[in-house]
């Protein structure tokens, strides 16, 4: 048994291009939380394979909140969203897996939930887009920056899946 990670195992692995060590940061909303939908949300990613590297729950900031959604502080829903989020507990994950980010995003479903597929977390347990549940970063890039504005130095753990082998080839 070697004890290698498994960034260092995926580059070994067969495809000069899977980068099994992409992060994406998820996050529940307070929505998500009130209605008891956080373990079927970590059941999902558990079970599609993907590594949990990082959990906790959280109380937002406005602060915190304005960075998150730096792109959408001049929108007219904005401080709707803010007030949305800031009305409960948040519960942030960190997931590492090949495609990670582009996949968690289709895992999701579409931001409006009306326009979300069966079969996706928006999909199957929301109405309305501004109660849909979850959140997921939209770029490699984004997940960096989403990663590093929600956990502490530390909190992103890199650990042995003992699942590695069984679930990329
Ligand atoms: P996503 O969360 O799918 O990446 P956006 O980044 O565009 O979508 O928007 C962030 C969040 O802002 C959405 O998930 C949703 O909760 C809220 N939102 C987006 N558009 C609207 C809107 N038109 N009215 C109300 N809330 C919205």
């Amino acid at each position: 048994l070697t004890l290698s990670t498994a960034s260092s195992r995926a580059s070994s692995k067969s495809s000069m291009t899977m980068n099994a060590a992409e992060k994406t940061y998820i996050m529940i909303k307070p929505d998500g939380v009130q209605r008891g939908i956080v373990g079927n949300i970590i059941s999902r990613f558990e079970q599609k394979g993907y590594k949990l590297c990082a959990l906790k729950t959280k109380q937002a900031s406005k602060e915190l909140l304005e960075q998150h959604y730096k792109d959408l502080v001049e929108k007219p829903f904005f401080p709707k969203l803010r007030d949305y989020m800031l009305s409960g507990p948040v519960v942030c994950m960190v997931w590492e897996g090949k495609e990670a980010v582009a996949t968690g995003r289709k895992m999701l479903g579409a931001t409006n939930p009306l326009e979300s597929a069966p079969g996706t977390i928006r999909g199957d347990f929301c109405i309305e887009v501004g109660r849909n549940i979850c959140h997921g970063s939209d770029s490699v890039e984004n997940a960096e920056r989403e990663i590093g504005l929600w956990f502490e130095d530390g909190e992103v753990l890199d650990w042995t899946d003992h699942s590695f082998d069984w679930v990329y080839e």
